[in-house]
């Protein structure tokens, strides 16, 4: 009897099997013959990074190299150096600050205006994983004699959007959509942002960004007159603030393809999430032209998802592009990535030959993402 009545209160249909219908109908077309491929590694085990606290005052990086990690953002591997040439003409490969630069115009899309400029890696942000093909898991942090926790887990692919974002000495940033913190984290590794302003729509998940800060940065760091932490609808961000920012991360609610294959615990397939789920694209526009509002003339805005749909990514930039200019009259430049891609090749699988953006592709040697990307300059 209580069998009977549990089988009727069981959807039939869980969230993931619909999730798994929905992507296999649709990413079946949009990624080809890589698709099974891609499907095999989201139904399995994903991989971890580790990103090394700086403020920690006891450093895990000896530790997890004693057990067989490395930091793929400093050791980026020396056949990355032709490239590096070719495009920067000679400059020797940095230690650790690599600039790429060229004036060569990428022709990847004939609807938006791409260009291929410096990529420096800040120093600063460490991420360490276990080799290609090494499934080993990472132990919990510890927290330091002041309560700092060491390491942060997270994808490492979650790192690359922080990267290509390329915070300078003295730059403002605003991080749209924040919560629970991973990419904030990240960005205050690099020691060079004047003022933060950190933001989720959510207030229990601003909560645990709070949590997650206060367990990684000192409280000294954490003053009004360095970051601001708010809870506020992100795409009424025009209306506080305009033409502010020289940095802006848009890290956007998705399907997140990988939880939503998963758990069937707040998941986004769910039946009764239908109509939301197929506004995404919509709020995810007005997102990203909030945040690109945001950007000061001559800021850069990287907008970010970990869905593998291209309604959500690259139709999303090209929406925005359109907007912003329609609207509010800005212009603005997509900023290649390519340098970014080619240099962490040995570490990540990337989609080939996107027409827009960059893709951290799933794959099993590499459990990481997926993470889309596209990188924008105001021009104006
Ligand atoms: N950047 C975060 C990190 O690295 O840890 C992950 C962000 S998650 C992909 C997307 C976030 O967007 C969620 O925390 C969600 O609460 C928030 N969000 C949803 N709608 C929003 C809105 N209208 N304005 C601002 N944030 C929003």
């Amino acid at each position: 009897r209580v069998k009977g009545k549990w089988a009727t209160t069981q959807p039939k249909s869980p969230p993931t099997s619909l999730a798994l219908q929905y992507m296999d109908a649709t990413y079946s077309l949009q990624l080809g013959q890589q698709w099974p491929s891609v499907r095999v590694s989201l139904l399995c085990e994903k991989k971890y990074g580790a990103l090394l606290n700086n403020f920690s005052h006891e450093s895990a990086l000896a530790d997890l190299q004693a057990q067989g990690c490395m930091d793929f953002i400093g050791h980026t591997d020396q056949d990355a150096q032709p490239f590096l040439d070719e495009a920067s003409g000679g400059e020797p490969e940095g230690s650790m600050e690599q600039e790429i630069s060229s004036s060569v115009s990428l022709n990847k899309s004939d609807s938006v205006d791409e260009e291929l400029s410096p990529l420096q890696l800040s120093p600063n942000i460490k991420c360490l994983v276990f080799p290609r093909g090494d499934i080993t898991r990472f132990k919990a942090a510890r927290p330091d004699g002041f309560g700092l926790l060491s390491y942060y887990l997270m994808d490492a692919a979650s790192v690359l959007p922080c990267l290509a974002l390329n915070v300078q000495q003295g730059d403002s940033v605003l991080d749209l959509c924040a919560a629970p913190g991973g990419k904030t984290l990240a960005l205050l590794q690099t020691q060079t942002i004047r003022f933060l302003c950190v933001n989720d729509a959510s207030v229990s998940r601003t909560m645990r960004l709070r949590k997650v800060l206060h367990s990684y940065i000192p409280k000294e760091l954490l003053t009004n007159d360095r970051i601001r932490i708010t809870s506020f609808d992100g795409t009424k961000w025009g209306e506080i603030e305009r033409n502010t920012f020289d940095r802006v991360l848009v890290d956007v609610p998705c399907t997140t393809d990988r939880h939503s294959l998963m758990e069937d615990d707040n998941n986004i397939f769910k039946k009764s999430r239908t109509s939301e789920r197929r506004q995404l694209p919509q709020l995810q526009t007005e997102l990203l032209l909030a945040g690109v509002e945001a950007a000061c003339p001559g800021g850069e805005i990287v907008y970010s998802t970990c869905s593998l749909s291209q309604l959500q990514n690259q139709c999303v930039v090209e929406q925005a592009i359109h907007l912003a200019r329609e609207r509010h009259g800005i212009h603005l430049q997509v900023v290649s990535l390519r340098p970014l891609t080619h240099t962490f090749r040995k570490t990540f699988h990337f989609a080939p030959d996107l027409h827009l953006g960059e893709m951290v592709l799933p794959h099993l040697a590499a459990n990481f993402g997926p993470i889309y990307m596209c990188k924008l300059r105001r021009l104006n």
